[in-house]
């Protein structure tokens, strides 16, 4: 049976012409900055989105986490919603590594507003406080089902954060994502944030890859923290070849996957046993079921179809478009979407 994985956009396999790309890499020691590969897709992704520089690293959480560190000190404080991924899905690493502090926000869907930002900064001079340092957005918001700020409420936080003299932090995993769907510019973000962290592996498709970007002096430090972190690879040009070829590649047909979840969300509202769809903006589709079946009954029902979905909490299921979902995937799974309205389901 052909298996359709909605489960994530970190599922994507490297397409036949991908490996060709790995496999004709020029590669070095990277350690001693010496694989031309990871070389040129830092140069490359720095230039794309505005900044002077860019550090190679194997996942996301590690690119924010490097961010993290280099931008705080123990006592002081990073402002972010409560749905971010740096605070929800990175393993308590902002206490493990850096040692500091959370000032959680209520956002509406993982998206803060300047207002929100500026009410959690601490005041100044009273040593009962943390210092805050630091504000980190998610673009797009993961848990909040694939929102996105546009540059113009980026440029709103960005000014708070300079009044303020803070660090402004971008966790970029679907930046791709967010830019497709505002129609915004990667380049305008250098304006705005002193570090962006972005992923290759998301819904570019290459198997592994994340990107630290920001200033020369920035990124110096946080090739220390790389290495202290274990980071420091060798001849990695092999995979940093995969992601200059995603960038190349799949970025523009990421309307693609927007274009899918779409349909998916049109025939979920459809149903008999969805309560609501988190509205969708890009490639991630939220929904709550109603009492028709338990979030466990829904993904074993779908797996039976050869279609694999995450639980997302109690009731909530979450499908992610990418490059390996095909338009014979996606029609498969309207149609079974469609079945499972009219089933009756066993009580027992
Ligand atoms: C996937 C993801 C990351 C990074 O995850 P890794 O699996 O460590 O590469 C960071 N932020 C968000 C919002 C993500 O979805």
């Amino acid at each position: 049976m052909q298996i359709t994985d909605l489960r994530s956009d970190t599922v994507t396999r490297p397409t036949p012409a991908m490996l060709q790309a790995m496999f004709s890499a020029e590669v070095g020691d990277d350690v001693y900055g010496e694989d031309a590969t990871i070389n040129t897709l830092e140069a490359k992704t720095a230039a794309m989105f505005g900044m002077e520089a860019g550090l190679f690293c194997p996942s996301g959480t590690m690119t924010n986490q490097i961010a993290i560190k280099v931008h705080t000190q123990p006592l002081t404080e990073v402002i972010c919603d409560v749905t971010a991924h740096i605070y929800q899905y990175e393993g308590g690493g902002i206490s493990f590594n850096s040692s500091a502090s959370v000032a959680l926000v209520q956002g509406t869907r993982g998206k803060m507003t300047p207002q929100q930002v500026e009410a959690h900064i601490r005041p100044l001079d009273n040593v009962h406080f943390p210092e805050t340092k630091l504000v980190a957005l998610e673009n797009t918001c993961n848990k909040g089902g694939g929102t996105f700020y546009t540059l113009e409420e980026i440029a709103a936080i960005s000014e708070v954060c300079k009044r303020h003299n803070l660090a402004l932090h971008l966790d970029g995993a679907r930046v791709f994502n967010a830019l497709a769907a505002s129609g915004d510019k990667a380049q305008d973000y250098g304006k705005y944030f002193d570090s962006i962290s972005i992923c290759l592996s998301k819904g570019l498709g290459a198997p592994v890859g994340s990107v630290l970007l920001g200033s020369k002096d920035f990124i110096k430090r946080s090739r220390r923290v790389r290495k202290v972190l274990g980071g420091g690879m060798r001849q990695a040009g092999y995979l940093a070849a995969a992601c200059i070829y995603a960038l190349d590649n799949h970025v523009e047909r990421l309307q693609e996957d927007h274009r899918k979840a779409k349909a998916m969300e049109e025939t979920l509202l459809q149903t008999d046993y969805v309560e609501s769809v988190l509205p969708v903006e890009t490639n991630i589709v939220i929904f709550k079921l109603n009492n028709k079946y338990s979030d466990k009954a829904f993904v074993d029902s779908l797996a039976k179809e050869g279609i694999r979905a995450s639980s997302f909490g109690p009731q909530m299921i979450r499908f992610v478009t990418h490059l390996d979902v095909t338009e014979e995937m996606l029609q498969h799974t309207l149609q079974v979407l469609n079945a499972m309205s009219q089933a009756a389901v066993a009580t027992s």
